[in-house]
């Protein structure tokens, strides 16, 4: 039986045009975020699971653009 942590909880999506590039998301949550040869932000994998949800929180919350949101998975 599979864990709770291969579930997917929210989905990432960002609004890359708001993007200033500081950087916070990476340092708060590299599996998902990453900063391109623009130094612009590009997510890495868009699915949340269970255990990531706090370190993909602390990545919205820490962007001072404000350039990150979580979705619910099922809308
Ligand atoms: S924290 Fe926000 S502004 Fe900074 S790189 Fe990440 S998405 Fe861009």
């Amino acid at each position: 039986m599979p864990g709770n942590e291969e579930v997917v909880l929210l989905r990432i999506t960002v609004d890359v045009g708001r993007c200033q590039g500081y950087g916070n998301c990476v340092m708060a949550d590299a599996d998902h975020f990453d900063l391109d040869d623009d130094g612009l932000v590009v997510v890495l994998r868009d699915d949340v699971s269970a255990g990531e949800q706090a370190d993909a929180a602390e990545a919205a919350r820490s962007c001072p653009a404000e350039a990150i949101r979580l979705v619910d998975d099922d809308g």
